[in-house]
């Protein structure tokens, strides 16, 4: 297949790199990215639309999205489809596809879950909004670059599905580490703890998978000086887009909103930027509750 990808950080690079390494033509454009082995270089994102079958992006954020598509959308093939990968609000991609639509092309919001690790394995997890044909058009795509692609519905499904789960995961972990600091404050053994909860009706993945506690577990982040792993100002910017899409749509999300501001407070005030989620278990053992 003849594919464009545009955005080639982090995430976007290993992805690009996997459908070239599979035989797909991949052509890449980034703004400061260099373009990872195998995929070739164009100048301009238009250029690495033009004549695709199939435009990834993988950008930062919504506004850099609808920026993105509407260079590329006017240059791309007739019933190309225009998957975008990036976590962005439910608005933007409701627009973006709404906008691709409208110029004859097939449009999926795909989101991932499974960071630079899975994106480097091919082992992603995908989110999927959007038409049954445009989503049977990139599957076989999603089958290199991800271990599952769930269908969840039309367009903005994928993000919805997206920020619901990290809003549960920052919420959940959250919770995990204030009830660690707790414990130490009670007096409680923190792998007595863990070998409690896990198998009790408190486990969840922040408590089992991704343990916050060093050397409690399986290994995590907390046994790598709580390098990320999944940094803290990620999860910031998706429970804050959990929080805008709750907005849009009158949803009540009292436990949401908590786990915004103590993110934000932890990454814009406090030591959390750069550092994973889960260190939120140090700083609620430094504390009281002043
Ligand atoms: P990144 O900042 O490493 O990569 C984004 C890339 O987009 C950069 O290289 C930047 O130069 C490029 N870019 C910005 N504007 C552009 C433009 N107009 N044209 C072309 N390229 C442009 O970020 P990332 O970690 O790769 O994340 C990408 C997306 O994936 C984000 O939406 C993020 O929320 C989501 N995501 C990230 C992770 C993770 O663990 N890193 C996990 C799941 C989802």
């Amino acid at each position: 297949m003849k594919i464009g990808f545009i955005g080639l950080g982090n995430m976007g690079a290993p992805m690009a790199a996997n459908l070239a390494k599979a035989g797909h033509a991949v052509t890449g454009f980034d703004l400061t990215a260099p373009c990872p082995d195998g995929v070739s270089k164009a100048a301009s994102a238009a250029e690495a639309a033009t004549g695709a079958e199939v435009v990834i992006t993988m950008l930062p954020n919504g506004a850099i999205l609808r920026d993105v598509a509407d260079t590329i959308i006017p240059v791309m093939a007739a019933g190309a489809v225009l998957c975008d990968c990036s976590t962005v609000d439910v608005d933007s991609a409701r627009i973006v596809a709404a906008q691709a639509e409208a110029a004859g092309l097939g449009a999926l919001d795909a989101p991932v879950s499974g960071g630079v690790g899975g994106a480097a394995a091919g082992t992603l997890t995908f989110m999927v909004g959007g038409s049954d044909a445009a989503f049977a058009t990139v599957q076989p795509l999603f089958e290199i670059m991800g271990q599952k692609a769930v269908h969840c519905g039309g367009a903005g499904a994928g993000q919805a599905a997206k920020i619901c789960n990290n809003m549960i995961l920052g919420a959940t972990m959250a919770v995990t580490c204030e009830a660690f600091a707790l414990a130490d404050k009670l007096g409680l053994d923190r792998a007595r703890m863990f070998d409690v909860v896990s198998t009790s009706s408190g486990y969840s993945w922040s408590m089992n998978a991704y343990c916050p506690a060093p050397g409690v577990g399986p290994q995590s982040p907390a046994d790598n000086e709580y390098k990320p792993g999944f940094a803290a100002e990620l999860m910031l910017k998706d429970l804050r887009l959990s929080q805008q899409a709750a907005e849009a749509v009158d949803a009540d999300t009292p436990m949401g909103a908590r786990a915004t501001t103590l993110y934000a407070a932890f990454v814009e005030d406090e030591d959390g930027r750069g550092r994973d989620f889960s260190a939120l278990l140090p700083r609620f053992a430094a504390r009281g509750r002043g």
